[in-house]
C-alpha cells in the first residue's frame, strides 16, 4: 500500500520507517500534488502552529480536508492530532479540524512533563506509549470512539476514517498501531 507522511515539519521519518518495517511504500507529503494516489496518511507529532501555518502557506489545509472528509484514512499522532481536532480548549488555530473532538494543547505541562508509559489501545495490551508536551481529548463527538485513556484521559480515539492518538506509536519498536491503521483502516 501507498501511506503518506506528511513531511513539512516534525517526527515524519520514524511513521516513514514504520510504515516501510510493515512492508508498504511510504510517500513524503510536502506539496498538494503529492496527495494523489496514497491510500492513507499519517500526520505526524511536531509543532501544530508550525505545521498549521505551513499547510495554509503550502496551500495544503483544504485539500487535505476535503480528502479526509471524502474519506481517507488518517492516522494522526499528537500535534497530528491538534490539527485534526474540530475545537481546542486552550487556542485557536485555522487548521483542518475534521474530527469531531475537543483537544487541550500541552495538557501535561512543558517539555519536562514529558513521559513514557504503556496501556490498552482497542484491544491490544501493553502499548507503549510516549507523551512529548502531548495533548489529551477532553470531549468526544457522538460517532467518536474511545480507543485508550490514561488516567482517566481520553489519549486516543477514531472517528470513521481518522483516528487521533496523544503520543507517539512511530518512537518506539511496537508496530501494532501502525498494523492497525494500514491494516483496519486503509484497506
Ligand atoms: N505541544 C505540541 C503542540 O502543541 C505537540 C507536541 C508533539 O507533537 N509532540 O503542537
Amino acid at each position: 500500500m501507498r501511506i503518506g507522511v506528511l513531511a513539512v515539519q516534525g517526527a515524519f521519518v520514524e511513521h516513514a520507517e514504520m510504515i516501510e518495517k510493515l512492508g508498504h511504500e511510504a510517500v513524503e507529503i510536502r506539496k498538494p500534488s503529492h496527495l494523489s494516489n496514497i491510500e492513507g496518511i499519517i500526520l505526524p507529532g511536531g509543532e501544530s502552529t508550525v505545521q498549521t501555518c505551513l499547510l495554509n502557506r503550502l496551500h495544503m489545509t483544504e485539500i487535505l480536508q476535503e480528502k479526509i472528509q471524502m474519506g481517507l484514512p488518517v492516522l494522526a499522532t499528537c500535534s497530528g492530532l491538534i490539527l485534526l481536532a474540530e475545537k481546542l480548549d486552550n487556542d485557536n488555530l485555522d487548521s483542518l479540524k475534521t474530527m469531531p473532538v475537543s483537544v487541550k494543547r500541552n495538557a501535561y505541562g512543558r517539555q519536562v512533563a514529558s513521559f513514557v508509559t504503556s496501556g490498552n489501545f482497542s484491544d491490544m495490551e501493553d502499548v507503549p506509549m510516549v507523551f512529548i508536551r502531548a495533548p489529551y481529548i477532553t470531549e468526544v463527538g457522538s460517532e467518536t470512539e474511545v480507543l485508550a485513556e490514561y488516567k482517566g484521559n481520553v489519549v486516543a480515539a477514531k472517528y470513521k476514517n481518522q483516528l487521533g492518538l496523544s503520543f507517539h506509536p512511530e518512537l518506539t519498536e511496537d508496530t501494532r498501531i501502525h498494523r492497525y491503521f494500514v491494516d483496519e483502516m486503509c484497506k
